[in-house]
Formats: C-alpha cells, sequence, structure tokens
C-alpha cells in the first residue's frame, strides 16, 4: 500500500509574513494521514527548515542545479539544499521548461544531482494542449520520463513522478480522474518495467487540483498525492487537499 504525498508548489509567491501564517496553519491540523510537503521559493527554504523542524510536514525546493558546485552564478546546489536537510526538489516543472528552456537531458542531470544528496527530486512530465489534441500524450510523457530513467539507472526507483499535462496547470482546467488514471498507468507501467518495483513509487498528479475534485483524482489506482500549486497557497485550501488524500 502506497502512501499518499501531497506537495504544495507556492510557485513565486510568499513573504516571511504569509509563509509563517500558512506554515502554522499546516502544523495546527496536524496529523495528516497521508505526507505532506511545501516547496518554497529559495530565500525561504531555511524559514521552512527552522518553522517545521521536528514536525512529520516536510519541504522541499523548487529546481535545483545539474552541478554539484563552481562558477553557476544563481544556481543552488543539491549539497546545499541537503545541508539545510531539504527533502523534496521539484524538477522539470512545465514553467521551467517553457520559460528557462530546460529540456529532458537537463531534467534528467538535475534529477541525478538531487539524488545524489538524498535529496529526492519530484520529476514533472506532461503534454501540452496541442500534444494532446493531436493524440500523442503518451509519446511525450514517456519520452520525457525514459531519459530520466535511464540517465538514473538502478537509481531510478528512488524519485517521486509527478504528471502534469501542461493544459491543466494555473488553467482551473483539471484532468478528469479518468483521463489522469490512464497516464498514470503508462507511467506506472515503464517506471515498473525499469525498476521492477513501481508498485513502490509515487505517481503524483498536478494541474488545478482543488478540494472539490481532489478526492475524485486521488481515489483513482494509481494516483498516489498531488502536486499542488494555486490551492496550496491558503492554508484551509490547502489542509483540505490533504485530507483528501486521506
Ligand atoms: C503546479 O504548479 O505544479 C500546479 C499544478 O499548479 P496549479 O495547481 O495552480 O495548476
Amino acid at each position: 500500500m502506497r502512501r499518499k504525498l501531497v506537495v504544495g508548489n507556492w510557485k513565486m509567491h510568499g513573504s516571511r509574513v504569509s509563509n509563517a501564517e500558512l506554515l502554522s496553519g499546516l502544523l495546527a491540523a496536524r496529523p495528516y494521514v497521508a505526507d505532506v510537503a511545501v516547496c518554497a521559493p529559495f530565500p525561504y527554504l531555511s524559514d521552512c527548515a527552522v518553522t517545521l523542524a521536528g514536525s512529520d510536514v516536510r519541504w522541499g525546493a523548487q529546481d535545483v542545479s545539474a552541478h554539484a558546485q563552481g562558477a553557476y552564478t544563481g544556481e543552488v546546489s543539491s549539497e546545499m539544499l541537503a545541508e539545510l536537510g531539504c527533502r523534496y526538489a521539484i524538477v522539470g516543472h512545465s514553467e521551467r521548461r517553457a520559460y528557462h528552456a530546460e529540456d529532458d537531458a537537463l531534467v534528467a542531470a538535475k534529477a541525478q544531482a538531487a539524488l545524489a544528496r538524498g535529496v529526492t527530486p519530484i520529476v514533472c512530465v506532461g503534454e501540452t494542449l496541442e500534444q494532446r489534441d493531436a493524440g500523442q500524450t503518451e509519446e511525450v510523457v514517456k519520452r520525457q520520463l525514459s531519459v530520466v530513467i535511464h540517465r538514473l539507472a538502478h537509481c531510478a526507483g528512488e524519485i517521486v513522478v509527478a504528471y502534469e499535462p501542461v493544459w491543466a496547470i494555473g488553467t482551473g482546467r483539471t484532468a478528469t480522474p479518468e483521463q489522469a488514471q490512464v497516464v498514470h498507468a503508462v507511467l506506472r507501467a515503464q517506471l515498473h518495467a525499469a525498476t521492477g518495483h513501481a508498485d513502490r513509487m509515487r505517481l503524483l498528479y498536478g494541474g488545478s487540483v482543488k478540494a472539490d475534485n481532489a478526492r475524485a483524482l486521488f481515489s483513482q489506482p494509481d494516483i498516489d498525492g498531488g502536486l499542488i500549486g494555486g490551492a496550496s497557497l491558503k492554508a484551509a485550501d490547502f489542509i483540505a487537499i490533504c485530507r483528501a488524500a486521506e
């Protein structure tokens, strides 16, 4: 039985004051049956480390460098994240693929760099609306994931995968539970062929998850929780989604 995981992706939102309010709301609503984590902007990670210390609410980054160290201005290494106690790093989010030209090879290198320091990468894959309409969804997500699987080799079973259809992110348009399940089943089969134990891996759905659609999504057999953007910014909304994963 896989334990559900719900991860908030704050994107470039928040302030020290609003984050403190959000985190204290999340802490006050414990216990959760699901695993719960928040991925905050880099400047706020040490606040998360302090505020969430000793609790079972985890925290993560929204990106990580593919490099271990060196002259890479503006980048943050997995070693730096690990030093703070960081549990997760999102890699390959569609916003980074679109606005920062991150390709599958770079995403795979980032996933490897994260794992090398014990930070679990949450590897995002997903098709655009054009690709879905052209019937290419399966081909696109399998290609994105295969580059990561190939690079990680025997460590591929240690990642979390987030299926995030690009057309559903921040649009209010959610994949139906059935649409999402079809893709999750494809991804799990691909992971199983590579690792032999994908039945133990967690596959999250992301894309306009809200309190009122979360339960139906999370009750699909291959959906093990969610990566939540907009609805993770208000404690009450995010807590309701975490409860829907129980
Ligand atoms: C995301 O940023 O990963 C995401 C899924 O955003 P939203 O929930 O706002 O669609």
